[in-house]
């Protein structure tokens, strides 16, 4: 084992493993473009984008200037009582890009925190109104985050057991698969009609973390039209979804509804700093506008509005002015349809499916698919061999890049793709 490696295993506690039994993680030193590059020499494409993060690629230059001019003129500042040019620019461009009805950008860190304020400012908003409505309605499957509040909204099971008896009371609709759409829409308004929901949240058209499974305009509108008719808060987490991922900058502007309330985050710096944004519209702002103080959306973090965030995101955005960067993404959409062809003449996989960028199959099994199946290994080991990281969700396994990711690049992840799954007959 190397130095790094001793000293990872003595200190380090990483996310999302099984410490115990998990193998040596990879030692990365350097990134460039759509590579990671190992200790070791090795170099590893960054399918899934870092987490999902990594929108541009690694070691762009216009964000990394962008973080040093802002550090030489502000590094960091605390946010209440005082504002900088950096978080104010982001806002403003933030509520252009998103268009009519948002108005308002409250900062934090991450996803998860930025779905933690949807929901709390969802809840303030009723209470401050004085109106009674204390449920939340989410969808079977969904993954919203880590913390209490996004876990309480998330699908109940394999990661979160222990915490059920904390989490709050949530309605989870089923998913809409094509086959029971008009059954969902009954009993999402017959439910909606009970007067007792507060707010709606969902990953609109696409749920990441239960395996990229993509759901119909059509599901999305009419149920967001119901919510909208009862006196529902509507709030799109777009934190796997939003600055192109789909094709579309978010992935409401597939459709032709808006939600009250926006949750963004990871592609949003390009993936290079922490930061998570929820929108709102004025309608929801101005809920909090009163003489008592306690109105107020009393609520913070240390990091909110961090100025070297706010200027690579800054920064981020500027790269999708560029052309070049949506016909990245237009080529990305059509090799991935193009692929999808290719794979759905395979046997031993199912559900071959693409949304803009991402590209999604699952291994057809006989063990529980889900999360902790057995195939995920097999397909992760067999994928780091061919020189690509790749992290399954369980049996699903996905596909999506940096949008600066070449041809040849992504031949290579699908043609090792293909040796997988051949091998598979
Ligand atoms: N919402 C969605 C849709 C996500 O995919 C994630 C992370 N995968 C989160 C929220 C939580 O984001 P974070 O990990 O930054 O807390």
């Amino acid at each position: 084992m190397s130095d790094l490696g001793k000293r990872d295993k003595q200190y380090v506690w990483h996310p999302f493993t099984q410490v115990k039994t998990a193998g040596q993680p990879i030692e990365v030193i350097a990134a460039k473009g759509a590579k990671l590059i190992a200790s070791d020499g090795k170099e590893y494409i960054d399918i899934n984008s870092s987490w999902w993060v990594n929108v541009h690629g690694h070691g762009v230059v216009e964000i990394g200037d962008a973080i040093k001019k802002q550090f030489d003129a502000l590094d960091h500042v605390i946010f209440a009582d005082v504002t900088h040019p950096v978080a104010v620019e982001l806002a403003e461009k933030m509520v252009n890009k998103l268009g009519e009805p948002f108005s308002k950008v409250f900062f934090s860190d991450n996803g998860s925190t930025a779905v933690e304020i949807a929901l709390k400012m969802a809840i303030q908003y009723w209470f401050n109104k004085k109106v009674s409505k204390s449920k939340i309605m989410a969808m079977d499957g969904a993954y919203h985050g880590d913390t209490f509040g996004a876990m309480s909204v998330g699908e109940r099971g394999y990661f979160n057991v222990p915490f059920e008896p904390y989490f709050f009371d949530v309605d989870f609709i089923d998913f809409p698969d094509g086959t029971n759409e008009e059954h969902i829409l009954q009993q999402a308004e017959l439910l909606f009609r009970s007067g007792e929901f507060a707010a709606l949240i969902l990953e609109p058209l696409i749920q990441g973390s239960s395996g990229m499974r993509i759901y119909s305009v059509d599901f999305l509108e009419k149920l967001v039209y119901s919510a909208k008719r009862n006196d529902v808060l509507v709030i799109f987490d777009e934190v796997m979804t939003g600055f192109g991922r789909t094709g579309e900058m978010f992935a409401f502007n597939h459709t032709k509804v808006v939600p009250d309330l926006v949750c963004l985050s990871k592609g949003l710096t390009g993936g290079i700093l922490p930061l998570g944004l929820t929108v709102a519209t004025e309608e929801i702002f101005e809920g909090f506008l009163f003489d008592e103080k306690a109105k107020g959306f009393l609520h913070g973090h240390s990091f909110t509005g961090n100025p070297l965030s706010c200027a690579a995101a800054l920064a981020s955005l500027t790269l999708f002015e560029k052309v070049e960067t949506w016909e990245n993404i237009k080529r990305l959409t059509e090799k991935n349809i193009r692929f999808a062809e290719e794979l759905k003449k395979q046997t031993g996989i199912s559900g071959v499916r693409t949304f803009g960028t991402i590209l999604a199959f699952d291994i057809d099994t006989e063990e529980t698919s889900g999360y902790f199946a057995n195939v995920r290994d097999r397909v992760y080991k067999f994928m780091l061999e061919k020189g690509v990281l790749l992290r399954p969700l369980g049996n699903c396994v996905y596909v999506n890049p940096p949008y600066c990711i070449s041809n040849d690049e992504l031949d290579q992840v699908y043609n090792a793709v293909l040796s997988f799954v051949k091998e598979l007959e």
